[in-house]
């Protein structure tokens, strides 16, 4: 017998409607690509989009059309997430720090016709309109004086085409299966893949990250996504907060630790989200300058590895910073390392190793190790496999992309992570390395995560990466790649005997280098293919 109740659609453009209704006064705040902050509230947001809807109706773009955004983290890249989907289009971010050839790829790949353009990024669409598809429209999304030469057709700007339409549309329903965004992953070899989420999918993940052991954004909260919104729809919470009723911060350009601070305290952002990277330049600002944060009390720090000496040095400032980890595939989120009450009585330390942790799985997403036999392997805490994942906002293959669908994902669905973990008794997974970037010296696995998380403990040191170098005799040895914190000088002996505290002697590194600057992708990770070219053969 089946159940009676309304299979209402879960669609992209009732989170925004919700908002405005019953959130109508809450503000969405953004520091513009011009320069100054721009503020205005979930109400006036849903008309613009509203307006927006119908300029995109009337420019042709049609249910199913990809539509792409080169932007920053500003209202007008907020509306255009909800006017592309609610009109049935998929909205498809693209991430600016990719290389030319990556963007060349995934425009051509997409079949983009129309795109939003920061006028920051105008310079980079001339460069590679040559390799464009030359029926490519431009929206430059900024104010321009005159049309940028830059060999695509350029339509009115964002302003002019907005000022142009009422706001007399209704978002029309549609299957809840319908695409919405597409975002494309960048590996580090091969072409970039599309990760294609659905309506569902992403009213799914709004709901789960807002659970309370996951990203719980509520009615109270003033939430800064310092990710950009190119990067995996800004992790979900450009939906969450509207959701939730969240006052939404959106940083624009300036991501450094002065810009940050200033922002956080002037909209008393009490959450903000973002890469480690972010956080140790904003920890290090914070240092430097003696600035106290008022409002910040939580941080989510995905995407890299999270050092406990992080997790330590904001918990002395009185901020819980929580991990997560996440993959495009996944929308992103999978696991958030929340504590349990069980780890009431714990001391520090104990505290830090599993907050360490990449997390338990939100309700919601299937998890497993396995071995290079496809055997699943036990939740001990010890035994190490390949994680794979399954659930309803994981991808189920690749945007037109069967090789590489086939390549990771099961029949059954399961999704192959090419990250290396465990999983304790507890359920909290730890992420011992990426597949391609493990250490096997003398038979045995050496994690280059726990070996980076020791290293930036150490004061002298700002980043850190460990790679895999050849050995005669042991197959691979670690080194230690190091950037200084400002003001000091790391030495390698110094590093290693900081490391001998924690490590058996073989795991230690053989070597350190001290380099000015680590390598990143364009989704803020240590590029570990780049190190490996530039150090791997000593
Ligand atoms: P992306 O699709 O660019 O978000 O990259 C996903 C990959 O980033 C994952 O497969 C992991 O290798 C890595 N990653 C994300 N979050 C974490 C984390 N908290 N700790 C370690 N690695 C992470």
């Amino acid at each position: 017998m089946l159940g009676l109740m309304a299979e209402r659609p879960l669609l992209i453009s009732s989170i925004l409607t919700h908002a405005a209704r019953f959130h109508g006064d809450t503000e969405i705040v953004s520091r513009s690509v011009e320069g100054p902050i721009h503020r205005y509230t979930y109400r006036d947001a849903e008309r613009r989009a509203r307006r927006l809807a119908k300029a995109l109706i009337r420019l042709g773009v049609a249910p199913g059309d990809r539509v792409a955004t080169l932007a920053w983290s500003t209202h007008r890249h907020f509306e255009l997430y909800y006017a592309i989907a609610g009109i049935g289009a998929v909205c498809h971010t693209i991430n600016p720090r990719l290389f030319d050839d990556q963007i060349v790829y995934i425009v051509n790949h997409a079949a983009d016709r129309l795109l939003f353009v920061d006028t920051t990024f105008l310079p980079l669409v001339a460069r590679l309109a040559p390799r464009l598809p030359s029926d490519c429209r431009i929206v430059p999304l900024g104010p321009c004086e005159a049309p940028p030469a830059i060999g695509l057709p350029v339509l009115p700007v964002y302003e002019a085409l907005l000022a142009a339409e009422d706001e007399d549309f209704a978002w029309p329903e549609f299957d809840e299966r319908t695409a919405a965004a597409l975002c494309y992953t960048s590996g580090t070899t091969g072409h970039p893949k599309g990760a294609l989420y659905s309506h569902r999918s992403t009213v799914l993940h709004a709901y789960a990250i807002s659970l309370p052991d996951a990203i719980a954004i509520s009615a109270r909260d003033v939430v800064c996504p310092v990710v950009p919104l190119f990067h995996v729809c800004g992790w979900g919470v450009p939906f969450a907060a509207p959701m939730n009723g969240a006052k939404l911060v959106l940083p624009g350009p300036r991501l450094d630790g002065e810009s940050l601070y200033q922002l956080f305290e002037a909209e008393e952002v009490t959450y903000a989200l973002g890469v480690p990277t972010i956080w140790l330049g904003f920890e290090a600002y914070l240092d430097a300058s003696g600035a106290r944060c008022s409002s910040l009390r939580r941080l989510l720090s995905g995407g890299s590895a999270v050092p406990p000496s992080m997790v330590a040095a904001f918990a002395r400032r009185g901020i819980e910073l929580r991990q997560g980890w996440g993959m495009t595939e996944m929308s992103p989120l999978g696991t958030a390392a929340a504590l349990k009450r069980k780890h009431a009585a714990l001391g520090a330390d104990a505290l830090l190793a599993i907050q360490a942790k990449q997390g338990r799985p939100v309700f919601g997403v299937e998890m497993k190790i396995v071995d290079d036999e496809g055997r699943t392997l036990p939740d001990d805490g010890k035994s190490m496999g390949e994680l794979l994942v399954r659930g309803p906002w994981i991808i189920s293959a690749y945007f037109a992309d069967e090789a590489a669908s086939a390549a990771a994902i099961e029949p059954d669905g399961w999704f192959h992570t090419g990250d290396m973990a465990t999983i304790d008794g507890d359920g909290y997974m730890q992420i011992t390395d990426r597949r391609k970037d493990v250490i096997k010296s003398g038979g045995e696995w050496i994690s280059s995560i726990d070996l980076e998380n020791a290293a930036v403990a150490h004061q002298d040191v700002a980043e850190a990466a460990v790679i895999a170098v050849p050995d005669p005799r042991w197959g691979e040895r670690p080194l230690l790649i190091v950037t200084a914190r400002d003001g000091r000088q790391p030495e390698r002996a110094a590093l290693i005997e900081h490391l001998a505290t924690q490590f058996p002697k073989w795991m230690l590194p053989d070597d350190v280098v001290v380099v000015d600057e680590l390598p990143h992708t364009a989704t803020g990770k240590v590029m570990k293919t780049r190190l490996r070219e530039l150090y791997g053969r000593r």
